[in-house]
Parts: C-alpha cells; sequence; structure tokens
C-alpha cells in the first residue's frame, strides 16, 4: 500500500501509541477522583496539556481537550455566539460573523446553523489560490460583528492563510471581536509558536498529527469570557464537561510533542516529496495545480500537499483505479467524497464543474519515500491515459 491520504488521517505514530497503551489497561482511574491511580490519569492529562500548548506557545490551562476538530469548530462558532447574546441581551443586535467560503464543513455548517437563529454570515471569496486578505476581512466588519473564524490551511488545495495578519489588523480596529482559526491541518505540520499571541480561538485535531482519532483541543486565549458548549460536570475547568478520553488526550499529547521536535526535518522532507510529484505530474498534459503554486507562494502552501485538476478525467474513477493498485488518495475533501457534488473549495476557487470533478488530492507525510512517489506518478499516467481514451 502506499498512503498518500495524510489530511484525511495519519498513521499512528508508535510515541503516541505507546503513550496511550496504560490508560487502555491498568491504568483506568478516573482524572476527576482523589486516589493514587486517578491521580495518575489527571498527570496524564496535565501533561498532555503542556504538550499541546507548546506547540502554539500557550499556556497549559488555555488547552481544553474535545472529542476531535469538528467538536472544536461547532464550540468556538456557537461559544462565541452565546458569549455575544449574553453581553447584547437588547435583541436589536442579531450579530454577525466573518469566515470564508473554503472553509471546512465544521466550520460553514455550523454558520449555516447560526444563521438559522438570525445571525448574517459574511462568507469571504478567496483568490485563485485560495488566499483571503486582511483587508477582505476588515472591510467586512459590521457593528455586530463579533467573531471572525479563518482558517490556518486549507485540507483540500493546502494554501496557508495569513492569519497572524488577519487577525492583527482586525484587533487593529476591533478588540471585541473574536479571532478564530481551524488549524486542524497546520497543528503539527508548519511552525505556529506564536499563534496564540495573535488569535482567541484556536481548533486543532489529534488524527491528523500521527495521533488517535476521536481527540482534539481548542485553545481559548487567557482572559476570553467564552461559553461552554457540552455541559455537565466539571472537566476542563468547567468548561468542557465529559469524563476524560484519558488515553486519547495522552496519545495526542505525545503526537503533538514529536511532530513539534521532528519538525524542522519533517517539513523540509514533505516539501522535498511534494515538489518532487508536482514536477513529476507535469509530464501529463492539462494538470492544473491547485492552491498556492505562483512565484514566491510556494512556501505558502502546506509541505505535503498536492491538489491537482487532471482535464478530461473523473476523480472518482482514477480513486478506484489507484485504489485497486494500493495507491490512497482523495478527490476533494475526505469529509466529502462520495458526495457527487464538485467540492465547494474548488469552486471557490474558480474552477469549472468538470475541472474540479477531475480534481485529486494526494497529502504526503515524511514516512513516504521517492520510489512511493514515482510509482504512484506512473500509476497514475497509466490510469490518465486509460481514462481519457474511453473519452
Ligand atoms: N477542520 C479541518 C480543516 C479538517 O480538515 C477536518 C478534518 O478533515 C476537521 C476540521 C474535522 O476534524 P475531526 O476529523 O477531528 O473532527
Amino acid at each position: 500500500m502506499i498512503y498518500l491520504d495524510n489530511a484525511a488521517t495519519t498513521k499512528i505514530e508508535d510515541v503516541s501509541f505507546n503513550a496511550m497503551l496504560p490508560f487502555l489497561k491498568e491504568e483506568y482511574g478516573n482524572a476527576s477522583a482523589v486516589y493514587e491511580i486517578a491521580r495518575r490519569s489527571k498527570k496524564a492529562v496535565f501533561e498532555a496539556r503542556k504538550q499541546c500548548a507548546s506547540l502554539i506557545g500557550a499556556m497549559p490551562s488555555e488547552i481544553f481537550f474535545t472529542s476531535g476538530g469538528t467538536e472544536s469548530d461547532n464550540w468556538a462558532l456557537c461559544g462565541a455566539y452565546e458569549s455575544f447574546r449574553k453581553k447584547n441581551t437588547d435583541k436589536e443586535k442579531s450579530g454577525h460573523i466573518i469566515t470564508t467560503a473554503i472553509e471546512h464543513h465544521a466550520i460553514l455548517h455550523t454558520a449555516e446553523y447560526l444563521e438559522s437563529l438570525g445571525v448574517s454570515v459574511t462568507y469571504l471569496k478567496p483568490d485563485k489560490e485560495g488566499f483571503i486578505s486582511p483587508e477582505q476581512v476588515t472591510g467586512a466588519l459590521c457593528d455586530d460583528t463579533f467573531l471572525v473564524s479563518v482558517m490556518t490551511a486549507n485540507n483540500e488545495i493546502g494554501t496557508i492563510e495569513p492569519v497572524r495578519e488577519i487577525a492583527d489588523a482586525v484587533k487593529s480596529l476591533r478588540k471585541d471581536v473574536l479571532i478564530h482559526t481551524d488549524a486542524v491541518q497546520a497543528f503539527g505540520q508548519i511552525g505556529l509558536q506564536d499563534i496564540s499571541k495573535h488569535v482567541d480561538l484556536l481548533s486543532a485535531s489529534s488524527h491528523k498529527l500521527g495521533g488517535p482519532k476521536g481527540v482534539g483541543m481548542l485553545f481559548v486565549r487567557d482572559g476570553v469570557k467564552f461559553s461552554p458548549y457540552i455541559r455537565g460536570g466539571m472537566q476542563e475547568s468547567g468548561r468542557r464537561a465529559g469524563t476524560e478520553n484519558v488515553a486519547g488526550i495522552a496519545g495526542f499529547g505525545a503526537a503533538a510533542e514529536y511532530s513539534f521536535a521532528g519538525l524542522d526535518a519533517k517539513i523540509s522532507a514533505e516539501t522535498a516529496l511534494r515538489d518532487r510529484m508536482i514536477a513529476k505530474l507535469a509530464d501529463i498534459t492539462d494538470v492544473i495545480v491547485n492552491g498556492a503554486y505562483s512565484e514566491g507562494n510556494f512556501s505558502r502552501r502546506l509541505p505535503g500537499n498536492v491538489s491537482v485538476c487532471i482535464k478530461g478525467i473523473e476523480g472518482e474513477s482514477a480513486l478506484i483505479m489507484l485504489d485497486q493498485k494500493g495507491i490512497c488518495a482523495s478527490s476533494g475533501s475526505a469529509c466529502a467524497s462520495g458526495a457527487r457534488e464538485p467540492s465547494h473549495v474548488l469552486k471557490a476557487i474558480g474552477r469549472a464543474d468538470d475541472e474540479a470533478k477531475g480534481s485529486l488530492r494526494f497529502t504526503l507525510s515524511a514516512h513516504n519515500t521517492e520510489e512511493e512517489i514515482d510509482t504512484a506518478v506512473e500509476v497514475l499516467k497509466d490510469i490518465v491515459g486509460r481514462l481519457r481514451s474511453r473519452g
């Protein structure tokens, strides 16, 4: 098998797996209890909080564990809305959010839900490489804007947004507007060392960086008044109830520390593989690279992302044929695959429907080898030839 779908999920790293093992069997204490076995669980959760915090230069007390990126995104938007409602009881203001047309569905569907409650939402359109500019965001601010949510990096096309610049531009005009970023695809993939000094809220997910599935986090900057989303017990300082998934959290923490320690090496390895693959794909006629690709912008693309539109083929058919050869890839976003509609991200950057339908996404990891990349491209060339000859 050649696994080139790391934006969908990653192989669990040994350090993460080993960190989880004790908490799946003998270390079963409830982290909220007071006796020794429980204290060990509590300590593991605290350790993971420190490990996750250090990736973004945050304090451990600013990290709240969740069930994954989707919950963190839902919490960010709904929590911001509830806080806004509490402050504005006059009902005169319905509230306004600024986000982008290329967010993950965890954001877009939550924004639509808030629209059903009366909030107005601006969905900013990116340029043809997927970038949103600070000026676009500040230009959309209204009196009752309470939240800006712009993803750190796009899951389909790999474009890295200027989130710091956006946050600084908004805060220079409106300190009361909360800034959220969905960093699910960027956390542990690119340097985010001081992002916590610029944004108020940040979502991340464990299974995108070699940790287990079903665990994530929301960073909430110290001092930000923010409503809880899951109500119940006093876990996570009373802000996210529910008995902690200790094993998952320990695995997440270990994966975060591991990615942080090896980040530079990982970025260079993935960048080299990505550039090799893109260069080789250019041998196929009518291939368009999606996302940041123009002169000077390649560094503003996720190191492992190769997203292309190949004219004259159906991406879904190519995926099935790649699978028959043991190659795992994706067309558009994994969460949207299976859906017949062309990807909302590719449409937002201006791809025509037939171009978008011919899209393929390969997301590489530092575990991949040059041989795997070369084999995948050779197999793909053959598949494209066969699909085009069918007409
Ligand atoms: N946000 C982005 C940008 C993603 O790519 C994903 C998953 O692919 C999510 C949110 C959802 O994360 P999770 O799978 O942890 O719920």
